[in-house]
């Protein structure tokens, strides 16, 4: 996926709270496991890094590392508007 089709997803994610913009208290990175990337919904697989990001709320966000840093970057530009 190209990076503005991912940031206009994960944009789109936000806005609509579909996937929440809470400081995350606790972030792993790991090997993929295979579960779906929370922001551009491809499989995290065994290749690539998994960033695991614990909610305040107690939802857990599984997203690749661009994403995870898509997610952020997002969730700022959106704060500051
Ligand atoms: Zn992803």
């Amino acid at each position: 996926m190209e990076e503005l089709t991912l940031r206009l997803r994960v944009r789109r994610l936000v806005e609509s709270g579909e996937v929440p913009c809470e400081e995350s208290g606790k972030t792993w990175a790991g090997r993929g496991t295979g579960s779906h990337c929370a922001a551009c919904g491809q499989p995290i697989t065994p290749f690539e890094v998994e960033f695991e990001a614990e909610l305040p709320s107690g939802t857990t966000l599984r997203l690749h590392r661009l994403c995870h840093e898509v997610w952020r970057e997002e969730c700022q530009s959106l704060a500051l508007e």
